[in-house]
């Protein structure tokens, strides 16, 4: 599904060179859900945005569902992510003057397909997460581990086939946080690719796969 080769990322900020990541090989299967865990500043944030298509790598290759993504321009790079990704971060990113159905209807806007369809949709990713009932409340009326599963329904409402997930549970105490990792291993038992970045071993234990990256390389 996701394939990485030889991948290097150097940032450059006025004279500063930082080598945030050398030599990565990464094969990440169809329905895996990996985590990705090291010291802060390690490079786990750059990875996941390689991965996304957020960003482009200085070296090395990368191929999505077995596409060679450097050699597409910017346009048709953003079409391959909005088919292939949805990302949930830290925090949730939720437009508190929007109700929670309007939220999740967001990235349906830039689609083809009626208003009708585009609510049916978001009512289906809400009823997946658990939030069903919560439609017509705003954010702010919510706890924060049901503003994240919002912001997770918002992700998956464009059935995107592998969900990037950034410290999703950064911000909430441990039931929250447990209530969001239950949402997210059931999606990926119903056959969505996550990759996730995380802190927390015991969440990492929960997963497949876990991937420790260590000043910019795969450690194991
Ligand atoms: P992590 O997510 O593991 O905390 P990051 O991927 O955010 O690590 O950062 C890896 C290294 O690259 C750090 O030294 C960080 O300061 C640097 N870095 C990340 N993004 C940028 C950027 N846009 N510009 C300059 N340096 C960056
Ligand atoms: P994390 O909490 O995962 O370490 P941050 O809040 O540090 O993430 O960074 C959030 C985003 O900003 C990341 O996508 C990272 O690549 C980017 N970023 C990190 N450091 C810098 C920087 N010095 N300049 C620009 N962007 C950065």
């Amino acid at each position: 599904m996701i394939r990485l080769e030889k991948i290097s990322k150097t940032y450059q900020t006025d004279k500063v060179q930082t080598l945030a990541l050398k030599d990565i090989d990464l094969h990440v299967r169809q329905s895996e859900f990996v985590c990705i865990m090291g010291p802060s500043g390690c490079g786990k944030s750059t990875l996941l945005n390689l991965i996304g298509l957020l960003d482009r790598p200085g070296q090395g290759s990368i191929h999505i569902g077995g596409k060679p993504v450097n050699s597409y321009r910017d346009r048709d790079v953003a079409r391959l992510r909005n088919l292939t990704f949805g990302f949930i971060f830290q925090s949730f990113h939720l437009i508190n003057d929007l109700r929670v159905i309007d939220n999740v209807e967001l990235p349906l806007l830039y689609r083809s397909g009626s208003a009708a369809e585009r609510r049916a949709l978001a009512r289906e990713a809400l009823e997946r997460v658990g939030l069903g009932a919560r439609m017509d409340h705003y954010p702010n009326q919510l706890s924060g581990g049901q503003q994240q599963r919002v912001a997770i329904a918002r992700a998956i409402v464009g059935r995107p086939q592998v969900l990037l997930a950034d410290e999703p549970t950064g911000n909430l105490d441990s039931k929250m946080g447990e209530e969001v990792m239950d949402i997210l291993l059931k999606l990926n038992r119903e056959g969505t690719t996550i990759v996730m970045v995380t802190h927390d071993e015991q969440e990492a234990r929960r997963v497949n796969r876990i991937v420790r990256v260590f000043d910019g390389q795969l450690v194991a």
